[in-house]
């Protein structure tokens, strides 16, 4: 018989506050351990937790991202275990009542669009942190009481790169978003697979009878660690936190942050603008040199090119010379100049590299630069014959190679001219004239 695995993601999330969940210790990463401690987050006794309005408010926020219901009504529970790096003993999370529900994440998947669902995304705190050296062990809890968010899906991830392209597609959104910074190294991210098997094209989610009836003792095995703890495990309503009831107004305030996401930006460029997909995926990973390219296109008529100018010129430069959107010394209309010049053949495009330098560098337009230097394409035939004839004189191996059926010659002499006319002769011009006197 044939099997497919089902498999959900629990993924953890540290939200970006600068504060702890219950307490004003910093979070920040790196810092020497056990300097960012508290009788809060060490769990003395006779201390009580006060909840980080912003980690609500972030809670919310992706609640909105995920496209999930933000509940009314939400309230902490005390999940009890016994455990080094869990000072108190026991974790705070939203158990009965999570914040946010019933969502879901979509993302570009073997060519199309694929859709997770989101079960919940609620509210915990992060544990510290546990190290073991040769002869003994140490626990860090710079890290214990950071505010996690777990974000649970359905299990409607049918494989391996389904998984990672999912997990992808939530870590951009959650840092698109400003919630987390979803730094993997700094551990920001952290994920649980919850995989089980059923006979292929079965409709019910495979019993754990099944996941014990293979014939494999590693699956028996993983399915037991991942259940026994999973049983283990005892809630009760947090005595000490009062439940978290939203108002409007404040929902209100969350949803201001609401950014558009990331693939809706892509989907968007490429519809309004034509651009092809890597173009509009540059576009979404480089926010703000997407958004010039935006504020420019509305005025210019050819946009695919405006972009490849944005994509390959202006970003070169501006890595190079360290430059920021903001500090361009050119206007945007520029840029839309230096496109049309171009596409009236007023300047050919290796020309325009020049002008885009030039403007780039002094702010001056680029028709300016084009008169003030003489750049303008040379369309006028005689003017190029007579580089023609020049080319030719100097060059008699090659003209006469050409006379002699090597077509390849042709190019050489076509660079000569170009060279001859500084680069402004009309490329198209050169070939017809070039071709016309070798044959005669
Ligand atoms: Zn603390």
């Amino acid at each position: 018989m044939e099997y497919e695995a089902v498999i959900g993601l629990e993924t953890h999330v540290q939200l970006k506050t600068k504060s702890k969940m219950w307490c004003g210790c910093a979070n920040e990463f790196g810092a020497p351990p056990n300097s960012n401690v508290c009788p809060v987050c060490l769990g003395m006794p006779g201390v009580l937790p006060v909840a980080n309005e912003e980690a609500l408010r972030l809670t919310a926020l992706t609640g909105l991202l995920l496209n999930c219901a933000v509940s009314p009504f939400a309230k902490f529970d005390r999940k009890n275990y016994f455990y080094p790096d869990v000072p108190k003993n026991y974790q705070i999370t939203q158990y009965s009542r999570p914040s946010t529900v019933s969502g879901f994440v979509d993302f570009e998947f073997n060519g199309a669009i694929a859709r997770v669902r989101i079960t919940r995304a609620h509210l915990e705190e992060d544990v510290g942190k546990n190290f073991h050296f040769e002869r003994n062990s140490g626990v860090d809890f710079n890290r214990a009481g950071l505010p996690l968010l777990e974000i649970v899906s359905e299990p409607d991830i049918t494989g391996a790169d389904m998984a990672c392209e999912y997990l992808n597609a939530l870590k951009d959104i959650l840092v698109y978003g400003g919630v987390s910074d979803c730094d993997m190294e700094k551990g920001m991210v952290r994920c649980d697979v919850n995989v089980s098997v059923r006979p292929k094209g079965a409709q019910e989610l495979g019993a754990k009878i099944e996941i014990k009836n293979m014939n494999s003792f590693s699956g028996v095995r993983k399915a037991l660690e991942y259940e026994i703890p999973r049983q283990i495990e005892r809630y009760f309503p947090e005595p000490d936190l009062m439940p978290f009831t939203p108002t409007d107004p404040w929902l209100a305030e969350v949803k201001k942050r609401v950014v558009e996401l990331p693939l809706a930006r892509k989907q968007r460029f490429m519809r309004d603008y034509q651009l092809p997909a890597p173009d509009a995926q540059t576009f979404v990973w480089d926010v703000p040199l997407g958004n010039y390219f935006e504020s420019v296109a509305r005025q210019s008529k050819n946009p695919k090119a405006l972009a490849n100018w944005v994509i390959n010129n202006l970003r070169a430069k501006m890595s190079e010379s360290q430059a920021t959107i903001s500090g361009l010394r050119f206007k945007p209309e520029s840029l839309v100049e230096l496109i049309a010049l171009v596409d009236a053949k007023t300047i050919s495009s290796s020309i325009a590299q020049q002008v885009f330098s030039e403007m780039f560098d002094t702010g001056e337009p680029p028709g300016s630069i084009v008169r003030k230097k003489g750049l303008a394409q040379v369309s006028d035939a005689s003017a190029i014959e007579r580089f023609c004839d020049e080319a030719i004189a100097v060059n008699p191996g090659p003209a006469a190679d050409f006379k002699n059926g090597k077509a390849a010659a042709l190019n050489f002499l076509k660079g000569q001219v170009m060279k001859l006319s500084k680069g402004r002769a009309n490329p198209n011009l050169v070939g017809e004239i070039l071709e016309r006197k070798l044959k005669a």
